[in-house]
């Protein structure tokens, strides 16, 4: 549509050219006294920078009609604190923390794993300065990227390593029994195996498949169940990262049902690998069978083939002890005999995002010699938070990691924290009831798992229940909670002790 109006057709034009004029230049903006205040503390270059940006945006509006002579004038007095602002937006961070009230524990837009404190020291230690990322000190050569991490793993899934298990418990997880009719002289015993296992980092689980796939079945067939086809958030889906390894997926049983024998008819001479997924966010229950580990080992023992397992996310202590079950953890499946597994870094391990490949030492040196690793090999960064997190578990200290300790919470515990919280909040707008609730774990992990919990369960006055829930995702930081049932609930399980008195005090505001 034209801007101008028939009655009066210069009108428009002329009133614009005027504004134009009005309008001051950036050096002009940069002496008003507000302005220069801004230059004094931020530094001349990034206020001039918003400067710009907001004469610019005054041109736009003018042009497009938007403003009247009166308006500008007081878009103009207002002119240093929308530079303030402009700056502010410039100079700010994106990616901000936020409080997870939410009682999911792997909360996949919230960042996954939170990493322990000593991750975050080794990453300060590190990666400010030098570091011997790939030198051999002793040498005075080149070294290896892998050989940080490499000797943690060993030691954690290596056959002795079930002393890394959390609590006595652990000792009641037995390895599979020892597979009796292998016609295989060549290959080791799941012991013989799990001793030299060897492990190497990518950036993800999905990069960890992709490689795997590709180093181990290239131009040959994957035998997989359909009812592990599986997709996990973010559009990660088997048939996919399948087809762009190079391998041909060969799909036997059905959804809920698939046998051992399913398996072993589909073997032809073009089958590279069998492919077990951990069904990670789903279950299917009814009318269903699933070839046990066991099987599918000596299957793949019989035919000379190699089983791999995508686990997901891949526990390195026995969750049993955690309440939680069905979660194989990566010795569990090595145990087994399993001869490759995939897991993600940060889902049950509690480290950085990384994909991990452990197992056998002769397979897991064919994907390092593979070219894809590296394009897919990850930074210093990563292998900082991950050497410092497996040294927690080899230390056997896993609260130090907050996803096993918030894991660990007590009902008891999370309810007194509950408790206190509510008691610091006076504002008679605000009601507040403390339920017995649920938390889940999240990440693709344990779908069939919750643990018990104490949830805030909160109305205001005055607000909706997503309106309340918008209050407190605009506090600073933003916390970001459940609507249930017209309340907002909070789940202090996910929420670090020292930020209780924060979310007190965003409440006391909102309800104010
Ligand atoms: C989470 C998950 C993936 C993807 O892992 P990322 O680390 O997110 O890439 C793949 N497979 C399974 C079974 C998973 O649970």
């Amino acid at each position: 549509m034209a801007q101008f109006s028939w009655d009066n057709p210069g009108m428009k034009t002329t009133a614009k050219s005027e504004l134009f004029r009005e309008l001051p230049s950036v050096d002009e903006v940069l002496r008003i006294p507000g302005v220069e205040t801004l230059a004094a503390a931020h530094g001349i270059a990034p206020v001039t920078d918003a400067a710009r940006a907001v004469v610019a945006r005054l041109r736009r509006e003018i042009a497009s009609g938007l403003l009247t002579s009166s308006a500008l004038q007081l878009a103009l007095t207002g002119i240093a604190s929308a530079i303030e602002g402009q700056l502010r937006q410039a100079l700010g961070h994106s990616l901000r923390p936020v409080i997870n009230a939410t009682g999911v524990i792997l909360h996949t837009n919230l960042g996954r794993a939170p990493l322990a404190k000593s991750a975050l020291a080794h990453i300060r230690e590190t990666a400010g300065r030098f570091s011997n990322l790939e030198f051999d000190i002793d040498a005075g050569e080149r070294g290896k990227r892998d050989t940080h991490v490499d000797r943690l793993f060993r030691s954690l899934l290596s056959d002795g390593a079930i002393s890394a298990h959390v609590g006595t418990a652990a000792s009641a997880v037995q390895p599979e029994p020892a597979l009796s009719e292998s016609s295989e002289p060549k290959r080791q015993s799941p012991a013989e195996a799990a001793s030299s296992v060897s492990t190497i980092v990518v950036n993800n689980n999905a990069a960890a498949v992709l490689l795997a796939l590709n180093t181990l079945a290239e131009g040959g067939e994957v035998i997989v169940s359909r009812g592990e086809l599986v997709e996990i958030g973010g559009s990660f889906r088997i048939p996919d990262v399948m087809a762009k390894s190079g391998a041909t997926l060969r799909e036997v049983g059905t959804t809920n049902r698939t046998r051992v024998t399913d398996y072993e008819k589909a073997i032809t001479d073009r089958t590279r690998l069998l492919l077990r997924v951990h069904r990670s966010n789903f279950e299917i229950t009814g009318f269903t069978e699933q070839a046990s580990t066991a099987e599918l080992v000596a299957l793949a023992q019989k035919r000379g083939l190699p089983l791999m397992e995508d686990l997901g996310s891949g526990a390195l202590v026995d969750l049993q002890n955690f309440g939680i079950s069905g979660e194989p953890s990566v010795l569990d499946s090595l145990r087994a005999g399993v001869d490759i597994v995939t897991y993600s870094g940060d889902k049950l391990l509690g480290g950085p995002q990384a994909g991990l490949i452990s197992g056998r030492a002769d397979l897991v040196a064919r994907m390092r010699s593979n070219s894809l690793f590296r394009a897919l090999r990850v930074d210093k960064l990563t292998y900082a938070a991950l050497e410092a997190t497996l040294l927690a578990y080899v230390k056997r200290d896993h609260d130090a990691i907050p996803t096993l300790k918030m894991m660990r919470l007590t009902k008891e515990e999370i309810g007194k924290r509950a408790d206190s919280l509510s008691a610091h909040v006076r504002s008679s707008k605000l009601s507040i009831e403390i339920t017995n609730g649920e938390s889940v774990i999240g990440g693709g992990a344990a779908p069939s798992s919750v643990l018990p919990t104490r949830l805030l369960a909160l109305s205001c006055e005055g607000l909706s229940a997503d309106e309340f829930s918008a209050r407190l995702r605009a506090s600073d930081p933003a916390i970001i909670a459940r609507v249930e049932q017209g309340r907002v609930l909070l789940d202090l399980r996910t929420v670090f002790a020292d930020q209780d008195p924060v979310i007190a005090g965003a409440l006391e505001r909102i309800a104010s």
